[in-house]
């Protein structure tokens, strides 16, 4: 009987020690749920990083505490963690798969751990692996790792998925190791990304760069066929639209009445990262303020900023950025009754933002690139009142699926100023008609519908393999 071996980076888990004990907290995350109804199945696994450094003593009894959850740690050392994650993945590939060039590294000691830290995770796959086992492995973190199994279980159904974008071939040429890396990822059978700009990207690189032939989505290599294709990934949406009737969340709604009344809230929720374009959303709203003062006082923008990577200079930088841009704002234009911005650096539980996504009258997502973007999806979730208006970057893989929104390029301060207006003075049947749709979209193409299509298509490549020889 074969099983499903799920690869990521990160385990979908957070390890803490208490009281002398280690204790696992097991995420709730979409993808976390969507892949739970494979990897607790039966004999199958996740394997990836714990997330935390461990002394070597400590190995066995987290080792043993994961197993128990179908989970298989891969342990990483400080060194590992700053050349292969931090170095390699975040700052070499990261800035190019997002366009932002200026900002990669070309370290080579960072691919030197790249490399190892992906030989680190083979070993620990092939502890466990069986020749007819299929195995899906996720992200940038692991280009190398499809084809590395592959040299060493040529038969094993190999699924590979990419998170972010994958850029066109001007960009991505840039990195010095980019045959390797493609040959890397073309040890799967199947490879899919969120859209099909991404599909067309990557074709266009491998045919470039490596000796390789083509016909429509199929590559040939090595006399085997890989399949390139679009799998836009949903979230858990019936987790998002349940939520907001809950005691918890109606509780924190009633406390933004209480606070800020009938003011037009426009909600603004990212991780802290240059691709997100967060700047480029305070110019807009500045703006509005500056060149329509009717608004003071009636609308305010409350936005959550993801602590992340704030060791990474360009992280840092961005943040001092906001902080001023922010300041100057709130300082421009407040008054003693009333905020412009709500500024929070810090996450939030899910029923706060659950809360806030129910109660926002305009979510303004406006990245300069994303992979998908799924801020803006969990917002259509749990607008069950069929209001709201959701304003969405072009450049986000969102865009391709959810058509009903506002799309900006978010480089045009006067497109993004124009749809912050459109958005607030929006007739109420214009805005119930467009979110009625987008409501459709979402609630149908969740996390679990993206699950079953990726791993139906990789059963069908295979298949189609198998019958080939
Ligand atoms: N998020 C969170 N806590 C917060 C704010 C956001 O867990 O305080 C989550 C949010 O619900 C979403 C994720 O962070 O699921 C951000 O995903 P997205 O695809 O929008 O961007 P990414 O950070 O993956 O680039």
């Amino acid at each position: 009987m074969s099983k499903t071996i799920i690869v990521s980076n990160r385990l979908p888990v957070r390890i803490a020690k208490e009281n002398d004990e280690y204790q696992l907290k097991v995420s709730e995350g979409g993808l976390a749920t969507g892949l739970g109804s494979i990897y607790k199945q039966g004999d199958n696994v996740w394997i990836g990083w714990a997330g935390l450094d461990v002394d070597k003593g400590d190995e066995a009894e987290i080792t043993n505490k994961l197993k128990q959850e179908n989970l298989c740690p891969v342990y990483l050392d400080p060194e590992e963690i700053q050349n292969y994650y931090e170095g390699f993945s975040n700052e070499t590939l990261w800035p190019i798969f997002h366009y932002m060039s200026t900002y990669a590294q070309y370290e080579q000691v960072y691919w030197d751990y790249y490399q190892s830290v992906n030989e680190k995770f083979k070993k620990v796959v092939l502890e466990i692996a069986e020749p007819g086992d299929i195995i899906w492995i996720h992200d940038y973190q692991l280009l190398l790792l499809p084809q590395m199994i592959r040299e060493a279980l040529p038969n094993t159904t190999i699924g590979f998925f990419q998170h972010i974008p994958f850029p066109s071939y001007e960009l991505f040429r840039l990195i010095p190791w980019r045959a390797e890396l493609l040959n890397g990822m073309l040890g799967s059978d199947l490879i899919g990304f969120h859209t099909y700009d991404d599909v067309r990207h990557f074709t266009s690189s491998a045919t470039r760069v490596l000796p390789i032939q083509t016909t429509a989505n199929v590559i040939h290599k090595d006399d085997r066929n890989i399949t390139i294709d679009a799998f836009p990934m949903g979230i858990d949406a019936k987790k998002f639209n349940d939520l907001t009737h809950t005691e918890a969340v109606l509780q924190e709604k009633e406390v933004y009445n209480q606070i800020i009344g009938d003011t037009k809230i426009i909600l603004s929720i990212d991780r802290l990262d240059y691709s997100k374009g967060i700047i480029q959303r305070l110019l807009a709203f500045d703006k509005v303020l500056s060149e329509n003062p009717d608004y003071i006082e009636k609308i305010s923008m409350h936005m959550i900023v993801v602590p992340s990577r704030d060791n990474i200079p360009q992280y840092r930088d961005l943040r001092d950025d906001i902080d001023k841009l922010v300041g100057n704002i709130n300082s421009r234009y407040r008054t003693p009754s009333w905020h412009p911005i709500h500024y929070f650096y810090r996450s939030f539980p899910i029923e706060t933002l659950s809360g806030l996504y129910s109660r926002a009258d305009i979510c303004l997502v406006t990245p300069m690139r994303d992979g998908m973007n799924l801020v803006s999806k969990e917002y259509i979730a749990s607008k069950t009142d069929e209001t709201g208006v959701l304003i969405l970057s072009e450049m986000a893989g969102a865009s391709k699926e959810l058509i009903e929104a506002i799309i900006v390029n978010p480089n045009n301060l006067g497109e993004m100023y124009r749809a912050i207006v459109q958005a607030l003075e929006m007739p109420e049947e214009e805005k119930i008609s467009r979110m009625k749709n987008l409501r459709e979209t979402v609630m149908k193409f969740d996390i679990n519908h993206w699950v079953k299509i990726f791993m139906d298509q990789l059963a069908a490549v295979k298949n189609h393999e198998k019958s080939r020889r």
